[in-house]
């Protein structure tokens, strides 16, 4: 584990306020298999909350986490650029007071990696007053994201790939020319 950062303050990120709208969506999610319910608040660049919680599925893979509900939320809204992401979660069983910090797993962190920079934040918290701070880098250091792609779609405009019957042709005319 990563050492984490002293909570810092952002000016215009309400960090209490932020867990706390992660708390309410909480109390939504759907977890009946595992019990551990997790909630979301997401922060836009624009200053726009939106929420998510864990729903669970009873074929498994069709589950999705809060903070990918609350990513898709904004994003089939129109909103790409985001500022930070408060996370709670714990089981049904036990109560806020038990609460551990709950990181994204690996899966929502690929997510941020398309649509966050380098300065989203990440809160964990146990409650609106107790929390931990990362920066989108320290969660997934060496991450792949648009920029990779980027690269690779810009050489192939300069250098276009040969087709398979291009590639034979040129083939061809090479063997031509050596005889
Ligand atoms: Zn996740």
């Amino acid at each position: 584990m990563e050492k984490s950062m002293e909570p810092k303050k952002t000016p215009g990120i309400d960090y209490g306020g932020l867990i706390r709208q992660a708390f309410e969506a909480r109390q939504s999610a759907y977890a009946p298999y595992s019990n551990f319910l997790v909630g979301a608040a997401l922060l836009t660049a624009a200053g726009v909350v939106y929420t998510g919680c864990n729903i669970e599925n009873a074929a498994f893979t069709p589950t999705n986490c809060a903070e990918r509900t609350a990513f898709f939320k904004a994003i089939s809204e129109g909103r790409q650029q985001f500022s930070a992401i408060a996370v709670v979660g714990g089981s049904r069983k036990t109560g806020p007071a038990d609460f551990d910090y709950v990181f994204p797993c690996g899966v929502c962190r690929q997510i941020m990696a398309e649509f966050c920079g380098r300065d989203f934040e990440i809160i964990m918290a146990k409650s609106p007053e107790d929390y931990k701070v990362f920066l989108f880098p320290q969660l997934l250091p060496q991450a792949f994201g648009p920029g990779d792609l980027q690269g690779e779609t810009e050489r192939q405009d300069k250098e276009p790939a040969k087709s398979a019957a291009e590639a034979a042709a040129a083939a061809a005319a090479e063997a031509m020319t050596k005889q």
